[in-house]
């Protein structure tokens, strides 16, 4: 039977309330969260890292909402759309390489929509063009890398859910 993914028009924004991300200290699963409303448009709002392993934290808070949507990371404002946290620029835990290129998810709710959307052999045509579907990157959605893709984010969930 063939699946089919419903466009549910998220954007990549609204997986942006927790970031899993690799600690700069012990490169342990840690986190990054906001302290109050997750949208990046949203000025004065804490955003703290906190690793449990090795106790590291540290907080920050922009006053002003300057958004690069490159993926190379730049000081000083919030960078969306490359392997790390939009504030901090820690490297994502969740990420991997796949097809010469790099997989990667915020969170594990973001890698399950992910998954459902590779998995699905039939798409709409016209994806809402903010979503995460029409900004994925071609590789990810070649009928020729699927396999490959769901292998990889098979790992990151066992990966995620390790300790
Ligand atoms: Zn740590």
């Amino acid at each position: 039977m063939k699946k089919n993914f419903k466009n549910k028009h998220r954007m990549l924004e609204s997986f942006g309330y927790e970031f899993l991300v690799a600690c700069p200290n012990c490169n342990s699963k840690s986190k990054v969260i906001s302290l109050g409303e997750h949208s990046p448009h949203s000025t004065g709002i804490t955003k703290r890292f906190v690793c449990l392993n090795c106790g590291m934290t540290n907080d920050i808070r922009f006053n002003q909402s300057i958004i690069s949507y490159s993926s190379k990371w730049n000081e000083g404002i919030i960078n969306i759309g490359g392997s790390f946290d939009w504030y901090f620029g820690y490297p994502l835990y969740l990420q991997i390489p796949c097809c010469g290129q790099t997989l990667w998810a915020y969170n594990l709710e973001h890698l399950e929509y992910l998954k459902n959307y590779v998995q699905a052999e039939l798409r709409e045509d016209h994806p809402y063009y903010l979503s995460v579907e029409s900004r994925l990157p071609l590789w990810m959605k070649s009928a020729k890398n699927r396999d490959a893709v769901l292998k990889a984010i098979s790992k990151l969930e066992k990966k995620a859910n390790e300790n």
